[in-house]
């Protein structure tokens, strides 16, 4: 199995070598530990929470232990992206990247509320700028380009800010010849927002097609629960490898939305990621205890593959 996975890496990349990229952002890791700090401070606020599914009332601490799974029938609950962050990388190898860049209300858009008041309770609430964090890190030794969508900011949705974070890190992945990780949990595109939230659709997706096909570099998707919407329309579902959660709801118009428009009933493991694998739309589902070994072992064989020019 492991010789046809490394013929497999051999045939999709003909080049290059992983020179693995400089740390030369090293110094900034100082602010994200800044930010780390604000983050958990944010999510250890209240003792309980309730399970979305099942509807148990989980005591948070023992929640945190078992990495937000519910124990009553194995849901995994969202995470924070920064914990998500901790589950996927080597501790205390992560370097962010274009943490400064934050969304303008170009729209001025309104509804109950303005989209600008909006991001600012959400980046309170978090700690966060968007709905995404990117950056660098290590796995098992080995530098790679994780981003982690973050379903408490804005139901993660995709504005031009999370565009652009995951068009650079994905830009950068292509130039550092580093496989890239991308962890999906997102309403969609971003509404308040308009055409900028389904423009970086397009963008993502463009500069996906140079790193995987014209440079032959790896990108593993990781849909969670939830993912939706534009970002199941693009970058979501063009992994070379696509890892679900387990039960996570993977679709793009929701069930409500298509049950209205058929005018008939859609089953209950319908877009669930099961039943999704059992489709063919998912190479596989992990749970979330086991994603990092998993990573790993499919990133043995492809940095074991040697570089020919
Ligand atoms: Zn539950």
């Amino acid at each position: 199995m492991v010789t046809s996975v490394i013929n497999w890496f051999e045939d999709k990349r003909k080049f290059g070598g992983f020179i693995g990229a400089l740390l030369e952002e090293a110094t900034r890791s100082s602010l994200s530990n800044e930010r780390e700090k604000r983050v958990s401070v944010n999510a250890s606020k209240g003792l309980w929470a309730r399970c979305d599914n099942c509807g148990n009332m989980l005591y948070v601490k023992f929640l945190k232990q078992n990495r937000s799974v519910c124990e009553e029938r194995g849901y995994h609950l969202p995470m924070n992206s920064m914990e998500r962050i901790e589950l996927s990388i080597d501790p205390n190898t992560w370097i962010p990247m274009d943490e400064d860049t934050t969304a303008r209300d170009v729209l001025s858009f309104s509804d109950e509320d303005s989209h600008e008041n909006r991001l600012l309770l959400s980046q309170e609430k978090t700690g966060l700028v968007d709905a995404v964090q990117t950056g660098i890190g290590y796995l098992n030794g080995k530098l790679i380009a994780p981003g982690v969508m973050d379903f408490h900011f804005m139901g993660g949705s995709m504005g031009s800010v999370v565009g652009e974070k995951i068009t650079r890190l994905i830009e950068y992945a292509t130039q550092k010849v580093l496989p890239l990780v991308l962890i999906c949990a997102s309403g969609g595109a971003r509404m308040q927002e308009g055409t900028f939230s389904l423009m970086q659709m397009a963008k993502i997706s463009s500069v996906l097609q140079l790193h995987q096909v014209r440079k032959k570099l790896l990108y593993i998707s990781v849909p969670t629960y939830p993912t939706t919407g534009g970002v199941t329309a693009s970058f979501g579902m063009l992994g070379d490898i696509i890892i679900a959660e387990s039960k996570a709801y993977i679709a793009f118009a929701g069930k409500r939305v298509i049950e209205q428009t058929l005018r008939q009933k859609i089953p209950d493991d319908f877009q669930a990621a099961e039943s999704s694998f059992t489709n063919g739309l998912l190479d596989s589902i992990v749970p979330r205890n086991l994603l990092k070994g998993v990573l790993s072992e499919i990133f043995e064989p492809y940095f074991s593959v040697p570089y020919n020019k």
